[in-house]
């Protein structure tokens, strides 16, 4: 996210942040002091990019890796992160990589960032457990979604925390055929994350978590079936920017 001034913010750390660190070098980006990266949950997929996201060698740079909210079942953060890139399997220990990490986990569902950026963090139902986040700067809104099983119906608190979102990315792993068969493991079909959007009143929903099963012929086929029935709806797509 890039905020409207400048500064910008990360949601999760997964094969997407190895991209996101060769931006920072083509784009200039001199946020030095620090750059927060919230993580809906510790899951290998929202973590294994770190390792990979060259501005974390850079010893002028600060972030602040976070997860958020009560109920949280993760103890240690800091261990997670240390332990996938223990010898065993990756070259460089994370205390090697030269950037300063601060691990935070907090109970707050709730903050607003000295920049005046408010976070606002829901559990959801998903194996282990996983955090939404709406993220509010003056009047806009995105809410980042993922990685969310709605066990009977749409889970209402996922609809209350999409409210009026501007954007909204939502999980949409499966096709609702697939979802039958799968059930239990913490994702959601595109017809619930449509579902969700409409009750919520989102602008835009970008259909998120694509199984690596769907090929792009595939998930373009989804995606038309989608803006049939929402029709700011796209698939997230690796390197798209979105204006809200
Ligand atoms: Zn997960
Ligand atoms: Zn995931």
């Amino acid at each position: 996210m890039t905020f409207n001034n400048g500064r910008i913010g990360i949601l999760d750390a997964g094969t997407g942040i190895r991209k996101l660190g060769h931006d920072f070098a083509a784009r200039g980006i001199e946020q030095y002091d620090n750059i927060f990266i919230g993580l809906s949950h510790t899951h290998w997929d929202h973590i294994h990019g770190f390792p990979f996201f060259t501005p974390a060698y850079d010893p002028r740079r600060h972030f602040t890796i976070a997860i958020y909210g009560k109920d949280r079942t993760v103890d240690n953060l800091q261990s997670i992160f240390a332990t996938q890139m223990q010898h065993d399997y990756f070259p460089v220990p994370i205390d090697n990589m030269g950037a300063d990490l601060i691990f935070w986990q907090s109970d707050n569902t709730e903050f607003t960032t000295p920049s005046g950026i408010r976070i606002q963090a829901a559990r959801h139902n998903h194996p282990g457990g996983a955090y939404g986040y709406r993220i509010t700067e003056g009047s806009t809104s995105l809410v980042y979604c993922t990685d969310v099983e709605h066990a009977s119906g749409i889970d209402p608190n996922v609809v209350a925390l999409a409210r009026d979102a501007d954007l909204l990315i939502h999980d949409a792993q499966y096709t609702p055929e697939e979802l039958k068969e799968k059930r239990g493991w913490g994702h959601s079909s595109w017809e619930q994350a449509l579902e969700v959007a409409l009750q919520a009143k989102a602008k835009k929903v970008a259909l998120f978590h694509h199984d690596p099963e769907h090929n792009d012929v595939f998930l373009l086929n989804i995606e038309k079936e989608c803006q049939k029935l929402f029709s700011e709806a796209f698939l997230a797509r690796e390197g798209l920017e979105v204006d809200i």
